[in-house]
């Protein structure tokens, strides 16, 4: 990792919650677990194919059965796994069952974190004790100003006492710096630069908000609202790049590891790289009956290294291109003719 002298990694603090440490190595697992909430923010990123649906989402597999979670958890060597939603506790014996399947087939210390936009009593918080290490509650905007009389800081009194490291999530919006009052009672504080979203696009421009620059999804601002609270140990400020760069790159680095075939190229950026030769009739070449390295057939298409396909591009005819995606079969980002 790499640190300046404040201590942050990439804008990050180096004292981040354990959940923040794997996420950072790209190493925790997204369960979607519903796309139903109670609440309504104006903010809310969900996009309309989750908004609202009983759907559940291990990253970006949509969950037909527990087994897909492992599978999901095995493909990217998951170290841990943040549940989500929607609000997880309108679900929560499916969250309590999911939770103790992975604890059971990865071990006690898969690290699981669980985001929630209400503030859970004793009764609702108890049945995750054991399954649960860290709960990041989100209060609306609406009572950061008055956040320790709320049944926030109730909740977060209740899940230290069962055990739960605990801290507040939440997007940067303007009067966060009103979440300072809470801050001795937290182990950590989360800030997530404001995003723009396809669906919350409409509600931003309401509120006269704009993107940051054209390069990410970050809303112009969002930084200096959370500044006052940056210099507290406590706090962790996500950045909307660092999510987009950081994360995503060492998450499918390490699916890449586990799926890349011997001839795709893996890059700095964890996408794979090979050649692909259409074929014209059908044949394979004689030149590819006879190599020694692997190739795979597909129908009329034969997938193989880019640089053999580079190497051997005179004697093979047919339309030849390299293409870069991500790993396991996701989306193309390139297509180079040879
Ligand atoms: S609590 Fe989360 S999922 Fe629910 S509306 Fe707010 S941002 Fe969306």
């Amino acid at each position: 990792m790499n640190g300046d002298k404040t201590g942050r990694i990439n804008g990050c603090r180096a004292d981040l919650s354990e959940g923040c440490i794997l996420c950072y190595q790209g190493a925790k697992m997204v369960l979607f677990v519903t796309g139903v909430c109670g609440r309504n923010c104006w903010y809310c990123p969900l996009s309309e194919t989750r908004r609202g649906r009983e759907v559940v989402y291990a990253n970006d597999r949509l969950v037909k059965s527990p087994d897909d979670i492992i599978a999901e958890a095995e493909m990217m060597s998951a170290l841990g796994t943040g549940v989500t939603g929607g609000e997880p506790f309108l679900v929560l014996d499916e969250v309590v069952s999911y939770c103790r399947l992975l604890k059971e087939h990865f071990g006690p210390e898969h690290h699981i974190h669980l985001y929630t936009g209400i503030a859970p009593t004793r009764a609702q918080l108890e049945p995750l004790r054991g399954l649960v290490d860290e709960v990041r509650l989100h209060p609306p905007q609406e009572i950061w100003a008055g956040i320790l009389a709320s049944p926030y800081a109730a909740s977060v009194e209740v899940a230290r006492e069962l055990g739960f490291s605990i801290g507040i999530e939440v997007p940067s919006l303007p009067g966060i710096e009103a979440l300072a009052a809470i801050l001795p009672a937290l182990d950590f504080l989360n800030i997530n630069e404001l995003e723009w979203s396809e669906t919350n696009a409409q509600a931003m421009r309401e509120r006269h908000l704009d993107l940051e620059d054209n390069l990410h999804n970050a809303v112009g601002g969002a930084a200096a609202w959370a500044a006052p609270l940056l210099d507290d140990p406590k706090v962790h400020f996500c950045s909307s790049d660092f999510k987009d760069s950081v994360q995503l790159r060492e998450r499918l680095k390490r699916i890449s590891k586990n799926t890349a075939r011997p001839f795709d190229e893996i890059t700095e950026d964890g996408t794979i790289i090979y050649g692909v030769l259409k074929l014209e009739d059908g044949k394979l070449p004689p030149a590819l009956q006879e190599t020694i390295y692997e190739i795979e057939v597909s129908g009329d298409q034969v997938e193989m290294a880019w640089w053999m396909l580079a190497e051997m591009r005179e004697k093979l005819p047919g339309r030849k291109y390299v293409v870069e995606r991500y790993p396991n079969g996701g989306i193309i980002l390139e297509v180079t003719p040879l």
